[in-house]
């Protein structure tokens, strides 16, 4: 199975596509997928990277959503938790169970008895039984460091884990096995209609980044999947509030934390988490509206470093944690669907959408978690599926994914810091169209944010292996180096640059 070679605009025009799928995130790859299960022929167009917009920047939890109970949206809760158990019985490895503890502060809400009674409801929707009460003894044995200051134990319950880009690589794989295509740096310029009968196919004009050739598409149908920009192409810019999410890394040697951490910010009680993931510990997010570029990288500020940092050092106050310890930063933007009356960024409901508006489906907003469900909610709404089969796949338990056997094993694996092997990034580079350096680094695998070098002391061996398994002669290599490490100083650095933070 293989993303590779990359097609040629020209080659894909010769066909008559059933469904185009512009967006290569999470949402698109999940419909690309079903669309391929249920016979379609099916091709998909992201502008970017794939995952390259908030399919590799979320906080990586496959979750239910503790806080959307609260809010009470207990069916997305109930929906996003049976969304969880299928994919760790489908991709172990790469969605793993992982133990979360919410610290209790005498004094400070919700208590002991609310957050038994919330986690009660919790197992309940998911179909397990898996919290429970840890002494003060207890939990500070499994956290050193934490303030030990007014607390009186913690509750602890499971949500999982996973690598949200490799999710949206490995969505995309599955559907090469149906002969789903999907091709990278290929951005949507437009869909026009080719007839005026509304039946008529519809043009979809994309234009290929990597060398400006353009061409157009015919197909039977089109669901725009393109999250925050959701609304360029869906007719209402004003429907979505992009809301951006930061997250600093940190050395696991700096802030040792086994558990995923949640934890109430002391400025605005929001949760906030600290969680260990691939190797390193990562701490987010922040909440805030994003009112720049949406083409442009999304970065975090030196305000939202120093709100997290807070967190941190009122949580960890022996641990003296600053500007210098931070590894590297994240930002992504939520496409969050605008509620009549907006209020605060983080009182906004989380649900998806699905409209239709000149014959294109758009569908935004939602979960990484519940990104099947909310596939198979733009199917129906394209007419791809009935309301019989939406009722019978929503339910059902056909397995999603099978095994690659050609693949490295960590295709399917949680990486665990695991990433600079050979094995994985031959695979990369030969199966999961790569086009850029930074796909490689920031994406593929996320060696660009694991290590404070940003990859530095790979650069030889990556040379070697770009060049055997890529061509590329030392100019190509030299500008793609150059054109990493500065999206890697600008976008994912310490916010603000180190020595402004420092
Ligand atoms: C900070 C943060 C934390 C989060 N944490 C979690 C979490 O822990 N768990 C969870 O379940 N969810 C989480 N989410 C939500 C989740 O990440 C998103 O709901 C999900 O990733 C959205 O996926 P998407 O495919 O709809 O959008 P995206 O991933 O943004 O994909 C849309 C794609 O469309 C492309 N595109 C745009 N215009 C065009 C065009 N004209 N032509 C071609 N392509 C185009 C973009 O380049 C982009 O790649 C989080 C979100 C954020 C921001």
């Amino acid at each position: 199975m293989t993303l590779g070679p990359r097609p040629t605009l020209a080659s894909l025009s010769e066909q008559n596509w059933d469904l185009i799928v512009i967006g290569g995130g999470i949402t698109g790859a999940g419909v690309l997928l079903e669309a391929v299960r249920l016979g379609y022929r099916t091709l998909l167009l992201e502008q970017a990277d794939f995952a390259w917009g908030t399919s590799s920047r979320s906080s990586k939890m496959v979750h239910g959503g503790l806080r959307y109970i609260a809010q009470g949206q207990v069916r997305l809760t109930r929906d996003a938790l049976r969304e969880r158990e299928r994919l760790l019985r489908e991709l172990p490895g790469l969605v793993e169970r992982a133990t979360y503890l919410f610290p209790l502060r005498k004094g400070s809400f919700p208590g002991r008895w609310p957050m038994t009674a919330l986690l009660g409801v919790y197992d309940f929707l998911a179909g397990i039984r898996d919290r429970a009460y840890l002494s003060n003894e207890a939990l500070l044995k499994r956290v050193p460091g934490l303030d030990a200051q007014g607390l009186a134990g913690a509750l602890s319950y499971t949500d999982a884990l996973t690598d949200d880009c490799r999710l949206v690589l490995r969505t995309l794989l599955e559907a090469a096995r149906y002969q789903g295509r999907a091709l990278n740096y290929a951005r949507v310029t437009g869909v026009s209609h080719e007839g005026a009968a509304t039946s008529a196919p519809l043009r979809v004009a994309v234009r290929d980044l990597t060398d400006d050739a353009t061409a157009t598409l015919s197909a039977h149908a089109v669901i725009n999947a393109t999250g925050a920009w959701a609304g360029q192409l869906g007719g209402d810019e004003e429907r979505i509030r992009p809301l951006r999410g930061s997250h600093l890394f940190f050395s696991a040697d700096r802030l040792p934390v086994r558990d995923c951490l949640t934890v109430l910010h002391p400025r605005d009680q929001r949760p906030v988490f600290i969680f260990p993931w691939e190797g390193v510990v990562c701490v987010g997010t922040t909440d805030l509206d994003h009112g720049e570029d949406l083409n442009r990288e999304p970065r975090a500020s030196a305000r939202e470093m120093d709100y997290l940092l807070e967190l941190l050092n009122q949580q960890f106050p022996g641990a003296g944690l600053g500007a210098g310890d931070v590894l590297s930063s994240m930002a992504g933007v939520r496409p969050v669907i605008r509620s009549s009356r907006p209020g605060k960024p983080s009182a906004e409901k989380r649900d998806h959408a699905v409209w239709e508006h000149d014959g294109i489906i758009s569908v935004s907003g939602g979960k990484l978690t519940t990104f099947r469900l909310i596939a198979l909610d733009a199917l129906l709404a394209a007419g791809l599926l009935d309301r019989t089969g939406w009722r019978r796949a929503r339910r059902g338990n056909v397995p999603l994914y099978a095994p690659i056997p050609e693949a490295p094993a960590q295709v399917d694996e949680f990486l665990h810091g695991d990433q600079d092997d050979d094995a994985l990034l031959s695979w990369c580079l030969e199966h999961e169209a790569v086009v850029h350096l930074d796909d490689l680094l920031l994406r593929r695998t996320r060696l660009g944010l694991l290590r404070r070098d940003g990859g530095q002391a790979l650069h030889d061996r990556l040379q070697g292996l770009t060049t055997a398994k890529l061509g590329w002669d030392a100019a190509r290599w030299e500008r793609e180096w150059q054109r990493y490490r500065r999206l890697r100083d600008d976008y994912y650095g310490v916010p603000g640059g180190l020595a402004e933070a420092s």
